[in-house]
């Protein structure tokens, strides 16, 4: 695509966040949408995560937006004329401690008072469920069937090609080295390959959102934190139809639609090195718990790890809206472990914010604010 020196709205970063944004910023009539992006579409977070679905959160926000997502998701492949790869098999909750498990009947209550389906499930039917299921300590469980898992390349190609279908102009390979401010607004970025004038200018950058936020004079206190994560060779289809997940036991445990299973936890140590290596550690360390809660897999063979950047906030929850100082400087950042999932969701929103239109769901409270009020969101429900 040939380089312009202007546009209506720069974009930047291609991953689930940078191309449903700059998708639905054509769909509310913007005439010219630029998306910036150092590599390539999905190279970032999106395509190197688990991309579970879930509407089981402990907050009302969470709650509300993750329900939201599920019934995006749910009408995604329509909407974007693209299959997304969505399999709803739910997602089965799993306590191994008191304090948890009270907290999990507590989200469930949350949950079923917003219209979210989630229930309690006794042993016995924990295993109906997810056939594979070991666990044996585990003191209970929760599950909602409408929670899953989309395929993110699909879902972010889908994106990428209807956005481009719209007029969408993609530069990738391209760096954004700095954001030209004056007077209190944005006025466009400056790239390795020459600059674009803008009124308005997203931040989408996933893991390195930080550095671009401070490129604006927007002091975001951000950080990024390696997650690794494993895939196993196929094994029969119906091991682990749900997606495993539990806080205590801090792991994500799901079978691909072909037999793969994918597993994730936090990493001891929280590394922030912004590499993206792996370690013996993680993969000892998981193929142990793995174990423990799919006995099927002993015996299996990884076939491949890998790693990515978790964007963290304070309260481990995003940061979606304009700048206080910078007018036309927007962040759709900070996502932590579930950035995929709300993609679809508050792209959405975050075009609505752009051309002033009131969101379907009201983000206020996931402004930047929050931190230097101190009105931090204490979700209890992360890996
Ligand atoms: C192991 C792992 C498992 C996960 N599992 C889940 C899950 O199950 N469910 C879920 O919802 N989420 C999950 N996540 C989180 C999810 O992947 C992220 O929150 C989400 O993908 C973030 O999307 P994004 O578009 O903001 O960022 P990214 O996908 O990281 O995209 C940001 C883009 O910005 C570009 N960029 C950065 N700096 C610049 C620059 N200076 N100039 C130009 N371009 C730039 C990058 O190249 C990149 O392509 C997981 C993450 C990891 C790492």
């Amino acid at each position: 695509m040939e380089w312009t020196n202007t546009a209506d709205v720069v974009v930047i970063g291609a991953g689930i966040q940078g191309t449903a944004i700059s998708y639905y910023l054509k769909r509310r009539g913007v005439e010219k949408v630029v998306v910036l992006d150092k590599s390539t579409v999905c190279s970032g977070a999106t395509g190197r995560c688990g991309a579970g679905i879930r509407a089981q959160w402990g907050t009302e926000m969470n709650c509300r937006l993750g329900l939201a997502c599920v019934e995006k998701f749910e009408g995604l492949s329509q909407e974007l004329g693209m299959d997304i790869g969505l399999n709803q098999s739910g997602y089965l909750m799993v306590a191994y401690q008191d304090k948890e498990w009270e907290q999990l009947q507590k989200n469930v209550t949350l949950q079923n008072r917003l219209g979210i389906a989630s229930r309690v499930v006794n042993r016995e039917e924990a295993n109906e469920i997810c056939p594979g299921l070991g666990a044996p300590d585990a003191l209970g469980f929760t599950f909602h069937a409408r929670d899953g898992h989309a395929d993110p390349f699909l879902t972010t190609f889908a994106y990428h090609k209807r956005g481009r279908e719209l007029g969408v102009i993609y530069h990738t390979g391209t760096t954004v080295t700095d954001i030209k401010v004056a007077n209190g607004k944005v006025f466009g970025v400056v790239t390795d390959k020459g600059h674009i004038d803008a009124p308005v200018v997203i931040n989408a950058a996933g893991g390195h959102s930080q550095f671009i936020a401070s490129m604006a004079g927007v002091q975001l206190p951000l950080f990024s934190e390696r997650h690794e994560i494993i895939i196993t060779e196929p094994v029969d289809a119906g091991v682990c139809p749900p997606m495993l997940m539990s806080f205590s036991g801090n792991y994500y445990i799901q079978q691909r639609p072909h037999g793969s299973i994918i597993a994730g936890c936090s990493p001891a140590g929280h590394p922030q090195d912004y590499e993206l290596g792996t370690s013996w550690q993680f993969l000892q360390q998981m193929t142990r718990t793995m174990l423990a809660v799919l006995p099927r897999t002993r015996g299996m063979r990884i076939v491949r790890q890998w790693s990515g950047l978790y964007n963290m906030s304070p309260d481990r929850q995003a940061v979606l809206g304009e700048a206080d100082d910078v007018t036309g400087f927007f962040v759709s950042v900070g996502f932590s472990g579930h950035g995929f999932m709300f993609g679809p969701v508050t792209g959405e929103i975050i075009a609505d914010l752009v051309v002033g239109r009131e969101p379907e769901i009201n983000v206020d409270m996931l402004h930047y604010r929050r931190f230097q009020l101190g009105e931090l969101i204490l979700e209890p429900a992360v890996v």
